[in-house]
């Protein structure tokens, strides 16, 4: 089997999660397998390693469960994007729309500096907002994007047009 069939197969699609109509994918099958785990890692290492990035963001909270070991293969910092309130020191925060309502993301304002390069990493790119506003951080920051590696896209959802504009023309790579 291809890396891209082992992933596959342990992910789960769950209904009507977390309400009804939409069909989450769920990772944890993935993450309790040593071997679709280790392989997920290495990728995303690898891209990382590619694209010439200095430094990793994961998106809480699943992004923070893939990024932490693509940080230590790729011998590189790990910097957590956090929902508003959560981080103690100084911060820089995007607001982002959702269907409904907005949210707002944090990153601590002295780990993201002028001279970095950034990969983004998370599980599930749906509609884009949540990888956009953190584009919008490192940018704020004055560091540059690496671009975004995802394990998944929901390309129904148009997240990779969304993201367009913001990654102005770094790359987004869906495993
Ligand atoms: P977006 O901002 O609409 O792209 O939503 C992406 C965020 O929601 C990511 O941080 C994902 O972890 C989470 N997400 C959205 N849909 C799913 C799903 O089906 N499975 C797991 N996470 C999801």
């Amino acid at each position: 089997v291809t890396t891209r069939e082992l992933l596959l197969s342990r992910i789960r699609d769950v209904p009507d999660h977390p309400i009804a109509g939409v069909t989450f994918k769920d990772i944890t099958p993935l993450l309790a397998d040593p071997e679709a785990f280790a392989a997920l890692t290495d990728e995303l290492a690898e891209l990382c390693v590619r694209h010439g990035a200095t430094k990793i963001v994961g998106l809480e909270a699943r992004g923070f469960i893939l990024a932490a070991p693509v940080a230590v293969a790729a011998k590189l910092g790990f910097v957590p994007v956090r929902k508003a309130g959560k981080l103690p020191g100084a911060t820089l925060s995007q607001a982002y729309e959702l269907e409904y309502g907005t949210a707002e993301i944090e990153v601590h304002a002295e780990d993201l500096l002028p001279g970095d390069r950034v990969m983004v990493i998370d599980d599930v790119l749906a509609t884009g907002g949540t990888a956009e506003a953190s584009l919008e951080l490192i940018r704020r920051a004055g560091a540059q994007v690496a671009g975004v590696a995802v394990l998944m896209e929901l390309g129904f959802l148009g997240g990779r047009g969304r993201l367009g504009p913001a990654l102005a023309g770094a790359p987004l790579e869906a495993l």
